[in-house]
């Protein structure tokens, strides 16, 4: 057997269009315009290139993009200071502080400060509590574009067996809660989780996220099973020249895509996904901002 490719890059594209429709629309009716601001403290490579992606994204679908750059090392207070400044800003309907901060800052702190309605990255204490009792929220932006991509190759996720490997409040936690929400069995593995192989055997839905390179097996997996793999693992690639690296994932692709049903591939899987749901979530919290209609299908 051989998987279906869950093409990620293709829905993103898709999503995008479908908030960048709605955002048309919303400037015609109401004359309003989504405001992202993005956060980043320091000079993390990683996190410019990701800011730098989310900015560019973020005007192509119509929206305002503001970046704030700070020094690596920016006292707590004066970020604590802007954080303010953005959630009295009425033409600022999303905030993303990007992680990982410099060590002096305190995460949790930083995160909490951002007004919930704001917290387009949905890691604010009552973001997560709300998703938690299943009420309206702001949602994690990985384990959403995994949901609807998972909603899109089903249709119902009622009653099947979901395996979530990795416990992490950015990805695993919140991706049990909303499998939970479709009413799966949600089994939430980790590190120390005694036999995985047993344990993912039964999922008819297998999300890794780990950070693992190619740590599932493709004997892990149960014959027709929906695999979402959600790590991004960065290897040299000798063969591809000096210096030269590639991405894998946490499942080993070549042999999981053999058994598995369907399975999303490293890079163009779950990554684009996750973009394309900052840009839904902060649309989202925009129309609640105004009182505005949601737009269908693009939240939980
Ligand atoms: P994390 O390090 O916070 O959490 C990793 C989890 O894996 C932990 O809960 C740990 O218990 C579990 N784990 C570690 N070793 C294990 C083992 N041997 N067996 C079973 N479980 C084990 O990581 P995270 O932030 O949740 O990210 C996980 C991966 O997803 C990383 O590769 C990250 O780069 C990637 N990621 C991708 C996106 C995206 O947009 N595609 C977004 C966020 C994270």
């Amino acid at each position: 057997m051989s998987a279906e490719i869950l093409d990620g890059k293709a829905f993103a594209a898709k999503v995008r269009a479908k908030v960048a429709d709605h955002v048309g629309r919303l400037k015609a009716a109401h004359g309003i315009t989504p405001g992202l601001a993005v956060v980043l403290v320091g000079e993390d490579a990683a996190s410019q290139v990701y800011v730098r992606s989310k900015g560019k994204l973020t005007v192509e679908v119509g929206m305002n993009s503001h970046t704030h750059k700070l020094d690596v090392d920016t006292p707590e207070v004066d970020l604590l200071a802007l954080i303010k400044q953005l959630n009295n800003d009425a033409d600022i309907h999303g905030i993303l502080v990007q992680l990982p901060l410099p060590k002096h800052l305190n995460e949790a702190l930083v995160i909490n400060s951002i007004d919930p309605a704001k917290d387009v990255d949905g890691f604010h204490i009552s973001n997560v509590g709300l998703l938690g009792t299943g009420q309206k929220s702001m949602v994690p932006c990985t384990p959403l574009g995994c949901l609807m991509m998972l909603r899109e190759h089903h249709g119902s996720l009622s009653g099947l067996d979901a395996v979530v490997i990795g416990r992490s409040n950015i990805v695993g936690k919140p991706m049990a809660q909303l499998l939970l929400g479709d009413s799966c069995t949600v089994t939430i593995a980790h590190s120390r989780t005694r036999d995985l192989a047993d344990v993912v055997r039964r999922a008819d839905i297998v999300v890794a996220a780990v950070g693992r390179p190619e740590m599932v097996p493709g004997d892990w997996i149960k014959p027709g099973a929906t695999v979402i793999d959600v790590g991004i693992n960065r290897l040299d690639a000798p063969e591809r020249g000096i210096g030269k690296t590639r991405l894998v994932g946490d499942v080993d692709f070549a042999s999981a895509s053999a058994v598995a049903g369907a399975i999303t591939p490293v890079p163009g899987g779950v990554g684009p996904m996750t973009i394309a749901c900052l840009l839904a979530n902060t649309l989202t919290a925009c129309c609640r901002a105004n009182g505005v209609a949601e737009p269908e299908g693009l939240t939980v």
